[in-house]
């Protein structure tokens, strides 16, 4: 404690943690994808990750990771993926609920981030009481190797021992009123840095191990479960590729050449690497592009137009955003591409069209993320 740890430090404590005991829940994986998630979008103008996040923003990001997978796995025998093996009213369970709520009143397919646009008081209980979940188990958990505390990641308010938190302090906190309960997850110095920094490498990491598991709680094979439960769902973005489309006059967002029938939807900062959805994320592409695109970062003179294109167009696009009920994560998207391109080493090589790699310009970034 007090020592700040360094990158490698955090690396070999979060691969203890997900090697070491029980492998009966899919819990650790989503809590700690979730730590890295919401450090990278909570970056502030610098860059710089943050000191603390809150039970709240971890449960809200740990339902939208489980969202997709409680669709309906591809053979009609299995339903919903078993991602524990206790019994009793699970997390996915509760995700799972109001996922075929929504789409079954919308009659297709609803991502997470307009879950909360379409139902705000659905959602808003939902996450309150994954919340709940997280404070009693996994967060007090994670951390424990061999029945002992170590306090690597983040340091809390309370344990599952010891220190337990009153429920009905919890339902205060909850409903707003005054509560001793500390919803804070302080992290220890070093480790906002150093997911922020890793995360291109732990984010496919810790998503593999969570498919291994998967994997062996429903007997299944790993090779297919990893898209399933990871990948984008393309068909899911099409309400937003016609207005995506007319935005950029016909053509795709990245080469202008005229954009046909089989436009894409792509995320400009890459699905695989941040998991954001929100409108300012996605472009129109053709399928050249999209593809050769892949998961790499946009080299800067992408960056300004896209900086532009959504600075430029802002009532247009949040008017799209308002009719479609899709989220316009305006700041949340610049969050992380401030995070991402301010950690990135100087050297990396950066996509800037069809077959053309570019070396990072730290400068030229920066300008164009002022
Ligand atoms: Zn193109």
């Amino acid at each position: 404690m007090g020592v700040h740890a360094e990158p490698m430090e955090v690396v070999e404590r979060v691969l203890q943690i997900l090697q070491h005991g029980s492998t009966a829940s899919t819990y650790k994986y989503a809590v700690l994808l979730a730590l890295i998630d919401v450090c990278v979008e909570r970056a502030d103008a610098h860059g710089m990750p943050p000191t603390s996040v809150t039970t709240l923003q971890l449960a809200e990001r740990v339902v939208e990771l489980y969202w997709g997978q409680t669709r309906t796995w591809p053979d009609p025998k299995r339903s919903l993926l078993a991602q524990n093996t206790q019994r009793g009213r699970s997390i996915v369970l509760m995700v799972d609920e109001l996922r075929a709520e929504l789409e079954g009143r919308a009659g297709r397919s609803v991502r997470p981030s307009q879950a909360r646009l379409l139902d705000r008081s659905g959602w808003e209980r939902l996450v309150r009481e994954v919340e709940w979940r997280l404070i009693e188990m996994p967060l007090p958990k994670l951390q424990r190797l061999g029945g002992e505390l170590h306090e690597w990641l983040y340091v809390l308010a309370w344990n599952d021992t010891t220190q337990r938190p009153k429920r009905g302090e919890i339902t205060a906190y909850q409903r707003g009123q005054a509560s001793t309960f500390d919803n804070q997850v302080r992290l220890i110095d070093g480790v906002a840095e150093a997911l922020t920094q890793m995360h291109a490498l732990l984010r496919p990491f810790v998503q593999q191990q969570w498919a291994r598991t998967v994997a062996s709680l429903n007997d299944l094979p790993e090779s297919q479960l990893q898209t399933f439960l990871f990948g984008s769902q393309r068909i899911a973005l099409e309400p937003v590729r016609q207005p995506l489309t007319e935005l950029q006059e016909g053509k795709c967002f990245y080469c202008n050449r005229p954009l046909d029938a089989e436009t894409h939807v792509d995320h400009f900062l890459p699905w695989a690497r941040f998991g954001e959805d929100g409108l300012a994320n996605l472009v129109a592409a053709d399928h050249g592009c999209n593809g050769d695109k892949s998961d790499y970062l946009p080299a800067h003179t992408l960056l300004e137009k896209w900086c532009h294109r959504n600075r430029g167009n802002r009532s247009r696009m949040a008017a799209i955003a308002t009719k479609l009920a899709w989220p316009f994560g305006e700041d949340r998207s610049f969050g992380i591409a401030r995070a991402a391109y301010q950690r990135l080493p100087g050297g990396s090589l950066l996509w800037s069209g069809r077959k053309r790699l570019v070396p990072f310009e730290r400068e030229a970034v920066l300008r164009a993320l002022a």
